[in-house]
Protein backbone atom coordinates (compact mmCIF):
# COMPACT_ATOMS: atom_id res chain seq x y z
CA UNK A 1 0.00 0.00 0.00
CA UNK A 2 1.34 3.28 -1.16
CA UNK A 3 -0.14 6.54 1.30
CA UNK A 4 2.08 9.67 2.94
CA UNK A 5 0.40 8.44 5.83
CA UNK A 6 3.30 7.73 8.11
CA UNK A 7 1.78 7.91 11.82
CA UNK A 8 -2.13 7.74 12.79
CA UNK A 9 -3.18 8.95 15.89
CA UNK A 10 -6.61 8.02 16.78
CA UNK A 11 -8.63 8.34 20.26
CA UNK A 12 -10.14 4.94 21.63
CA UNK A 13 -13.44 5.83 23.11
CA UNK A 14 -16.30 6.96 21.08
CA UNK A 15 -13.65 7.10 17.88
CA UNK A 16 -12.11 3.81 17.11
CA UNK A 17 -14.66 1.73 19.07
CA UNK A 18 -18.17 2.53 20.39
CA UNK A 19 -20.20 1.33 23.31
CA UNK A 20 -24.29 1.05 23.11
CA UNK A 21 -24.56 -0.01 19.17
CA UNK A 22 -23.69 -4.09 18.57
CA UNK A 23 -20.75 -2.94 16.73
CA UNK A 24 -17.91 -1.92 19.09
CA UNK A 25 -14.84 -1.90 16.69
CA UNK A 26 -14.80 -1.58 12.64
CA UNK A 27 -13.20 -4.81 11.36
CA UNK A 28 -12.94 -2.98 7.49
CA UNK A 29 -11.21 -0.21 9.69
CA UNK A 30 -8.95 -2.60 12.02
CA UNK A 31 -8.04 -4.11 9.30
CA UNK A 32 -6.91 -0.94 7.36
CA UNK A 33 -4.71 0.33 10.19
CA UNK A 34 -3.14 -3.34 9.78
CA UNK A 35 -1.97 -2.49 6.27
CA UNK A 36 -1.20 0.97 6.82
CA UNK A 37 1.42 -0.54 9.67
CA UNK A 38 2.38 -3.72 7.08
CA UNK A 39 3.63 -0.59 4.51
CA UNK A 40 5.28 0.72 7.68
CA UNK A 41 2.98 3.49 9.29
CA UNK A 42 3.19 3.77 12.89
CA UNK A 43 0.08 3.30 14.56
CA UNK A 44 -0.75 5.30 17.90
CA UNK A 45 -3.86 5.44 20.41
CA UNK A 46 -4.28 8.92 21.66
CA UNK A 47 -6.53 8.88 24.99
CA UNK A 48 -7.44 10.03 27.85
CA UNK A 49 -7.27 6.72 29.56
CA UNK A 50 -4.19 6.11 31.85
CA UNK A 51 -2.01 2.88 30.57
CA UNK A 52 -3.99 0.23 33.08
CA UNK A 53 -7.71 1.54 31.78
CA UNK A 54 -6.49 0.81 28.05
CA UNK A 55 -5.10 -1.99 27.91
CA UNK A 56 -8.78 -3.37 30.71
CA UNK A 57 -10.24 -1.62 27.05
CA UNK A 58 -8.09 -3.39 24.47
CA UNK A 59 -8.61 -6.98 26.35
CA UNK A 60 -12.70 -5.76 26.82
CA UNK A 61 -13.07 -4.97 22.92
CA UNK A 62 -10.78 -7.55 22.02
CA UNK A 63 -8.98 -5.44 19.15
CA UNK A 64 -7.51 -7.88 16.57
CA UNK A 65 -4.53 -5.79 16.57
CA UNK A 66 -1.97 -3.41 18.52
CA UNK A 67 -1.11 0.09 18.80
CA UNK A 68 2.50 0.72 18.20
CA UNK A 69 2.77 3.50 20.74
CA UNK A 70 0.26 4.49 23.13
CA UNK A 71 -0.65 8.44 24.19
CA UNK A 72 -2.27 8.40 27.58
CA UNK A 73 -4.50 10.61 29.93
CA UNK A 74 -4.13 13.10 27.09
CA UNK A 75 -0.57 13.69 28.06
CA UNK A 76 1.93 10.81 28.34
CA UNK A 77 4.11 8.82 25.66
CA UNK A 78 4.61 5.13 25.72
CA UNK A 79 6.35 2.74 23.72
CA UNK A 80 6.77 -0.76 23.89
CA UNK A 81 8.72 -1.84 26.99
CA UNK A 82 11.54 -3.95 26.67
CA UNK A 83 12.05 -5.20 30.40
CA UNK A 84 8.96 -7.03 31.04
CA UNK A 85 6.38 -4.39 31.40
CA UNK A 86 3.63 -3.84 28.35
CA UNK A 87 4.79 -0.12 28.10
CA UNK A 88 7.57 2.59 28.85
CA UNK A 89 7.87 5.87 28.97
CA UNK A 90 9.40 7.20 25.37
CA UNK A 91 12.30 9.50 26.44
CA UNK A 92 12.08 12.01 29.58
CA UNK A 93 8.75 13.53 28.15
CA UNK A 94 6.98 11.98 30.90
CA UNK A 95 9.22 12.77 33.32
CA UNK A 96 9.34 16.59 32.45
CA UNK A 97 5.71 16.23 31.95
CA UNK A 98 4.81 15.12 35.98
CA UNK A 99 7.44 17.73 36.71
CA UNK A 100 5.49 20.67 35.35
CA UNK A 101 2.45 19.41 36.68
CA UNK A 102 3.22 19.03 39.98
CA UNK A 103 4.91 22.79 39.75
CA UNK A 104 1.65 24.10 38.42
CA UNK A 105 -0.74 22.93 40.62
CA UNK A 106 1.33 24.02 43.85
CA UNK A 107 1.78 27.73 42.46
CA UNK A 108 -2.23 27.03 42.00
CA UNK A 109 -3.10 25.30 44.88
CA UNK A 110 -5.75 28.30 46.24
CA UNK A 111 -7.23 28.27 42.90
CA UNK A 112 -7.94 24.43 43.45
CA UNK A 113 -8.98 25.15 47.00
CA UNK A 114 -11.66 27.22 45.77
CA UNK A 115 -12.63 24.33 43.23
CA UNK A 116 -13.05 22.04 45.05
CA UNK A 117 -14.93 24.23 47.61
CA UNK A 118 -17.54 25.28 44.44
CA UNK A 119 -17.78 21.15 43.35
CA UNK A 120 -18.39 20.22 46.47
CA UNK A 121 -21.06 22.88 47.69
CA UNK A 122 -22.74 23.63 44.48
CA UNK A 123 -22.52 21.02 42.16
CA UNK A 124 -23.27 16.74 42.25
CA UNK A 125 -19.71 16.28 40.33
CA UNK A 126 -17.80 13.87 42.17
CA UNK A 127 -14.27 14.56 42.29
CA UNK A 128 -11.64 12.64 41.31
CA UNK A 129 -8.10 12.35 43.70
CA UNK A 130 -4.96 9.88 42.18
CA UNK A 131 -1.76 9.67 44.21
CA UNK A 132 -0.41 13.24 43.74
CA UNK A 133 -3.75 14.97 44.60
CA UNK A 134 -6.71 16.20 42.80
CA UNK A 135 -6.76 15.01 39.29
CA UNK A 136 -10.54 16.03 38.13
CA UNK A 137 -13.75 15.40 38.63
CA UNK A 138 -16.79 13.16 37.09
CA UNK A 139 -19.92 15.37 36.46
CA UNK A 140 -23.44 14.34 36.60
CA UNK A 141 -24.05 16.03 32.93
CA UNK A 142 -22.50 17.88 30.17
CA UNK A 143 -24.53 20.45 31.50
CA UNK A 144 -22.87 20.43 34.56
CA UNK A 145 -19.42 20.26 33.33
CA UNK A 146 -20.06 23.47 31.61
CA UNK A 147 -21.25 25.14 34.87
CA UNK A 148 -17.70 24.06 36.25
CA UNK A 149 -15.53 25.16 32.93
CA UNK A 150 -17.44 28.35 33.54
CA UNK A 151 -16.21 28.39 37.03
CA UNK A 152 -12.70 27.24 36.53
CA UNK A 153 -12.22 29.90 33.62
CA UNK A 154 -13.10 32.89 36.22
CA UNK A 155 -11.24 31.61 38.96
CA UNK A 156 -8.08 31.09 37.14
CA UNK A 157 -7.20 34.71 36.68
CA UNK A 158 -3.26 34.81 37.10
CA UNK A 159 -2.37 31.09 36.33
CA UNK A 160 -2.54 31.11 32.67
CA UNK A 161 -1.11 27.34 32.58
CA UNK A 162 -3.69 26.05 34.52
CA UNK A 163 -6.11 24.12 31.57
CA UNK A 164 -8.59 21.01 31.68
CA UNK A 165 -9.01 18.68 29.31
CA UNK A 166 -12.90 17.72 28.65
CA UNK A 167 -13.99 14.65 27.83
CA UNK A 168 -18.19 13.77 28.07
CA UNK A 169 -18.82 14.44 31.52
CA UNK A 170 -15.24 13.77 32.83
CA UNK A 171 -12.68 16.87 33.54
CA UNK A 172 -9.02 16.48 34.03
CA UNK A 173 -7.07 19.46 35.37
CA UNK A 174 -3.62 20.03 33.07
CA UNK A 175 -0.87 22.06 32.40
CA UNK A 176 -1.63 23.97 29.48
CA UNK A 177 1.06 22.95 27.31
CA UNK A 178 0.26 19.46 27.32
CA UNK A 179 -2.28 18.05 25.69
CA UNK A 180 -2.87 15.35 23.24
CA UNK A 181 -1.88 17.72 20.06
CA UNK A 182 1.54 17.90 22.45
CA UNK A 183 2.06 14.40 22.73
CA UNK A 184 1.37 13.68 19.13
CA UNK A 185 4.24 16.32 18.47
CA UNK A 186 6.73 15.17 21.20
CA UNK A 187 6.05 11.29 19.48
CA UNK A 188 6.73 12.45 16.11
CA UNK A 189 9.76 14.44 16.93
CA UNK A 190 10.79 11.07 18.78
CA UNK A 191 10.02 9.14 15.43
CA UNK A 192 11.22 12.11 13.44
CA UNK A 193 7.68 12.15 11.19
CA UNK A 194 6.80 15.36 9.59
CA UNK A 195 3.36 16.84 10.31
CA UNK A 196 2.37 16.54 6.62
CA UNK A 197 2.01 12.58 7.05
CA UNK A 198 -0.12 12.39 10.50
CA UNK A 199 -3.18 11.41 10.02
CA UNK A 200 -5.39 11.84 13.53
CA UNK A 201 -8.78 11.01 14.29
CA UNK A 202 -10.82 11.85 17.48
CA UNK A 203 -14.66 12.84 18.77
CA UNK A 204 -14.42 15.28 21.66
CA UNK A 205 -12.91 18.36 23.45
CA UNK A 206 -10.17 16.59 24.40
CA UNK A 207 -9.14 15.25 21.21
CA UNK A 208 -9.54 19.06 19.59
CA UNK A 209 -5.66 19.57 20.45
CA UNK A 210 -4.71 16.94 17.53
CA UNK A 211 -6.96 18.15 15.01
CA UNK A 212 -6.56 21.92 14.34
CA UNK A 213 -3.77 21.40 12.26
CA UNK A 214 -0.81 22.46 14.17
CA UNK A 215 0.41 18.80 14.46
CA UNK A 216 -1.65 16.55 12.03
CA UNK A 217 -1.99 17.79 8.25
CA UNK A 218 -4.37 15.01 7.84
CA UNK A 219 -7.17 15.78 11.05
CA UNK A 220 -10.31 13.58 10.84
CA UNK A 221 -13.58 12.76 12.46
CA UNK A 222 -16.30 10.27 12.82
CA UNK A 223 -19.64 11.66 11.75
CA UNK A 224 -20.46 11.52 16.06
CA UNK A 225 -17.76 13.84 17.10
CA UNK A 226 -19.26 17.30 18.65
CA UNK A 227 -19.81 20.15 16.50
CA UNK A 228 -16.74 21.76 18.25
CA UNK A 229 -14.55 18.81 17.09
CA UNK A 230 -16.28 18.60 13.30
CA UNK A 231 -15.82 22.63 13.19
CA UNK A 232 -11.76 22.52 13.79
CA UNK A 233 -11.73 19.74 11.76
CA UNK A 234 -13.34 21.69 8.74
CA UNK A 235 -11.35 24.53 9.65
CA UNK A 236 -7.90 22.26 9.50
CA UNK A 237 -9.05 21.51 5.71
CA UNK A 238 -9.32 17.94 7.25
CA UNK A 239 -12.17 15.13 6.45
CA UNK A 240 -15.48 14.68 8.62
CA UNK A 241 -16.97 11.54 8.34
CA UNK A 242 -20.55 10.64 7.10
CA UNK A 243 -20.37 7.41 9.14
CA UNK A 244 -19.60 7.05 13.06
CA UNK A 245 -16.82 5.65 15.23
CA UNK A 246 -14.62 3.36 13.59
CA UNK A 247 -16.57 3.27 10.03
CA UNK A 248 -15.47 6.93 10.28
CA UNK A 249 -12.15 6.70 11.11
CA UNK A 250 -12.03 3.74 7.81
CA UNK A 251 -13.61 6.96 5.38
CA UNK A 252 -11.64 9.12 6.82
CA UNK A 253 -8.40 7.01 6.05
CA UNK A 254 -9.82 6.27 2.85
CA UNK A 255 -9.78 9.13 1.86
CA UNK A 256 -6.44 10.60 2.73
CA UNK A 257 -5.32 6.95 1.72
CA UNK A 258 -6.44 7.61 -2.08
CA UNK A 259 -5.51 11.13 -1.90
MG1 LIG B 1 -13.30 10.06 22.53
Amino acid sequence: MCSQIQLLSIDFDGTLVSRGSETIFDPNCMELIRELQHAGAIWAINTGRSVDLLETGLAEFALPIRPDFILTTERDVFRPGRNGEKWEPFGDWNQRCARDHADLFLSARSVLAEFVDFVTNQTKARLIYNSEGLEGLVAESEKEVDRITDFIRQARAGHPKLDYQRNGIYLRFCHADYHKGAALAELARLLDVARENIFAAGDHHNDVSMLDGRFAAMPSCPANAIPEVQHAVRNAGGYVAQKGHGAGVHEALLHFVKR
